[in-house]
């Protein structure tokens, strides 16, 4: 054991910085077999570089380095369009118990019936959500699910002998996935604008609503936290058209337990329930984009779907692949973990408790957009839905960006807000707080915008050089993602 002491290792420090020749933090037992030679001398390396230190240098040096990240199991999270809302553990506890964790999608169906009723059970909770009649657990992210689904929409129009109806039009509001979901499956993407409400144009809809059409995709509530009020007339004037609907349902927040997303008129919906149902995400983390669907589309709908049988008074569970099947998308049946996650949240809070989430989430956000919306411009001055889309334009005729509010908030301990998006707001600061924050973190939280609002007319200098209190700086966030160097090098 070493009694040496030493400074405390330094934020920025590396394993490589800390490491001491000769140190060690295993120890292994005396071999008790003949020592071998290598068959091939060459698969030795002469040198092998790697950092000395005891086991308790790297206890604390990752565990430091844990406490460096961001989670909403520390701070406040209000990014929009994401729903960081709280995952209780208990999710967590029931995903790990071996019957769920210690499966393999390969084994028979008659050693997993408890997985497949879970998931029976899960298709028919999103099935009543969504009022929609069917539905599979298949895709592994919203985006995987909007890709099935307008593989779904080019596959039915193709049966129906309509090969040519290759337009789909998109919202210029929309999330990003969505036209590039489109085109990767072979349509041509057209931009529909939204009215000054941020409403969809309905001439600008029905002037490209033709013979060409495949469908439409749109996200309800919208990306900009608003509920469209025309969206049942959008539909129809899509299917006279011939076309079909997709809804990104990626953000059921405002919606749960209130709106039925077929009875407005939408032929198929996926569903994050990496955001909607309180399971862990951020940082690539494995998701969940079930898709529910309409009558029209059920027969193309990927494999596999969980079917549930009765016969003989003894109920049993099989995966089963649709007559017109799109496919397979993925190697398994799905995220699973994430399916079980999503199945203890719904099931504890129940049909009252979805209904009164999205009740507390409206609440939340649009809590936020009255005690700020002397502060900050409101391009869209309505009432909310989960999320409420600010512009930093007041801000910016001040020498300050919403990108400088925005590292300004990790000075003070927040998530920055979703920035820039959508596209169709200047410098947009899109905020969702979540029904899982309590009114003095929501008050707490605008004390902090109403110091920034503050310091942006007098002192803009210390937005613009922010964040002062991390222990890096800014980065050039466009370089980190296009050349990644995850490599390290001693
Ligand atoms: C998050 C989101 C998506 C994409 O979901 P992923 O799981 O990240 O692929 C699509 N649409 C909207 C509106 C979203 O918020």
């Amino acid at each position: 054991m070493t009694t040496e002491t030493r400074k405390p290792q330094e934020s920025h420090q590396t394993l490589w910085d800390i490491s001491v020749p000769g140190r060690s933090g295993v120890r292994l037992p005396e071999s008790d077999v003949p020592v071998q030679p290598m068959p091939d001398a060459a698969l030795l390396r002469e040198e092998l570089p790697l950092p000395e230190l005891s086991e308790l240098d790297v206890v604390r040096h990752f565990t430091r380095l844990s406490q460096k990240n961001f989670s909403i199991d520390t701070n406040f999270y209000p990014l929009g369009s994401c729903t960081m809302k709280y995952n209780p553990k208990i999710n967590d506890m029931v995903a790990s118990t071996p019957g769920f964790s210690g499966i393999h999608p390969l084994q028979p169906e008659e050693t997993v019936q408890g997985a497949l009723e879970l998931m029976s059970n899960l298709q028919d909770m999103l099935q009543e959500i969504t009022g929609m009649p069917a539905s599979t657990l298949a895709p592994l992210a919203g985006a995987h699910g909007e890709l099935s689904g307008v593989l779904m929409i080019r596959a039915f129009h193709e049966q129906n002998g309509n090969p040519e109806r290759k337009v789909m039009l998109i919202p210029d509001s929309a999330h990003g996935t969505n036209p590039a979901s489109a085109s990767m499956a072979g349509f041509d993407v057209v931009t529909v604008p939204s009215d000054d409400q941020g409403n969809m144009d309905l001439k600008a809809l029905e002037a490209v609503a033709n013979d060409k059409l495949g469908g439409l995709m749109i996200t309800l509530p919208s990306t900009l936290g608003l509920f469209d009020p025309g969206i049942v007339e959008v539909c129809e004037i899509v299917h006279e058209a011939g076309g079909l609907v997709y809804g990104d349902g990626a953000n059921m927040n405002a919606l749960l337990g209130r709106v039925k997303l077929n009875d407005l008129g939408f032929d198929v919906v996926h569903l994050n329930l990496h955001k909607t149902t309180s399971t862990p995400h951020g940082g690539g983390g494995p998701g969940a984009g079930p898709i529910c669907v309409g009558d029209k589309l059920t027969p193309f709908m990927p494999s596999p779907v969980v079917e549930r049988d009765s016969e003989g008074g003894v109920e049993s569970f099989k995966l089963v692949s649709p007559p017109n099947t799109i496919g397979t998308l993925s190697a398994g049946h799905g995220n699973f973990g994430v399916l079980v996650r999503s199945y203890a949240y719904l099931r504890a809070l129940g049909a009252g408790g979805i209904r009164q989430a999205s009740g507390d989430a409206v609440l939340n956000a649009n809590y936020l957009l009255k005690r700020l919306e002397h502060l900050y411009y409101l391009p869209y001055d309505r009432i909310c839905m989960h999320e409420v889309v600010f512009s930093g334009r007041w801000q910016k005729a001040q020498g300050v960006k919403a990108l400088d509010v925005s590292k300004r908030l990790i000075d003070y301990g927040v998530h920055p807000p979703t920035m820039y998006f959508p596209l169709i707001v200047e410098e947009a600061l899109m905020i969702e707080p979540t029904e899982t924050e309590s009114k003095e973190t929501l008050d707490a939280f605008v004390d902090v915008m109403i110091a920034i609002a503050q310091e942006s007319g007098q002192t803009p200098e210390v937005l613009t050089e922010a964040p002062h209190n991390t222990p890096v700086g800014r980065l050039d966030e466009a370089r980190a993602s296009r050349q990644p160097d995850v490599r390290y090098r001693a």
